[in-house]
Parts: C-alpha cells; sequence; structure tokens
C-alpha cells in the first residue's frame, strides 16, 4: 500500500493512498518539515522538477501542468507542492495545510482565465479514492475546458 509520511501539529500520521489514517502507523517523519515529499510519488517528482512536464503556473506553494493524456482541449493539473495524498486529506489537515485549498482554486480560476475559458465555462475536479478513479495519490484539482461536457459523468 502506497503510504504517505506526514508530521502534523506534532503527530506523526502515516496516510494510505485514500488519505485514511493508517492503523499501521509507524512512518519515518522528517524532522524538520511539517509535511514531506513521497519519494516515489509521481507529482512530488513533478514538483521537484525531477519529472518532466509543462508548466503553466509555477508558485511558491502551488504548480499547474498540462495532462499528460488530456481529455478536453484544456486539461490542467493543479498541485501543492506538499504531498497530501487527496483533497479529503488536505482538508482534514488542519494548520499544516492552512490556504493551501484556497490557493489552489485561485490557481485554478487563474489557469481557467490564462487558458480562455473562463466565460465559456469549465470543470475543476477533484477525483477521490478509487470509486472516483483516483489514479495519483497526490492532491490535485483537473480543470478542464474548452468543450460542452456531459453531466452526471461517467
Ligand atoms: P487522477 O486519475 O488521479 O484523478 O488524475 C491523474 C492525472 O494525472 C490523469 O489525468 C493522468 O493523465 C495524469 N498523469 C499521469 N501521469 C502523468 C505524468 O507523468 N505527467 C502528467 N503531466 N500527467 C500525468
Ligand atoms: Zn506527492
Amino acid at each position: 500500500m502506497r503510504a504517505a509520511r506526514m508530521r502534523a501539529a506534532g503527530h506523526a500520521r502515516v496516510y494510505d493512498w485514500a488519505g485514511r489514517v493508517s492503523r499501521s502507523g509507524a512512518g519515518r517523519c522528517c524532522p524538520a518539515t511539517m509535511i514531506v515529499s513521497v519519494p516515489e510519488c509521481l507529482f512530488c517528482g513533478v514538483a521537484a522538477g525531477d519529472i518532466p512536464a509543462t508548466k503553466v503556473a509555477d508558485g511558491e506553494r502551488v504548480i499547474a501542468f498540462r495532462d499528460i493524456n488530456p481529455q478536453a482541449p484544456v486539461h490542467v493539473l493543479v498541485v501543492p507542492r506538499d504531498h497530501y495524498p487527496n483533497v479529503a486529506a488536505l482538508a482534514a489537515a488542519g494548520d499544516a495545510g492552512k490556504g493551501l485549498l484556497d490557493e489552489l482554486i485561485a490557481v485554478a480560476r487563474k489557469v481557467a482565465a490564462a487558458e480562455g475559458i473562463e466565460d465559456s465555462g469549465y470543470r475543476v475536479v477533484f477525483n477521490t479514492g478509487p470509486d472516483a478513479g483516483q489514479s495519483v495519490a497526490h492532491v490535485h484539482a483537473h480543470v478542464l475546458g474548452g468543450r460542452p461536457m456531459a453531466w452526471p459523468p461517467g
């Protein structure tokens, strides 16, 4: 099971890939930071610059880059540099993740404006867990637009 090691509010926590606190949890945490990057994590690798990506935004806490397998004319992933397994884990992180969810949404809006889809409309999607089809266990917002989209999603 993929695990993300986190240290938040003085407690060492280990999350499973879906963001649940693992019972087997004695992970090794970095003493100097609240949250460590996960060596085998794809998006930690992109954030570190070790894995190439076509970036469209590059901030202190948040980056955005084009999805490698776009599902719409505009398909950008908005990703925090720090590792959280999914949006539920980020929302539950308290002070450790303070303001980060706001920042993800703010960057998503800026990306939509820069890509020219602000008026035509777009989706911001956080797939969370297996039933939603989450395949990368590092929280990311999909920004999708540039074509009409059906509802409900498949
Ligand atoms: P999820 O399925 O977790 O909601 O979304 C993961 C997304 O990451 C997918 O849309 C997938 O196409 C994208 N992805 C997977 N590997 C890479 C990669 O190496 N580079 C980029 N830019 N996107 C990737
Ligand atoms: Zn990560």
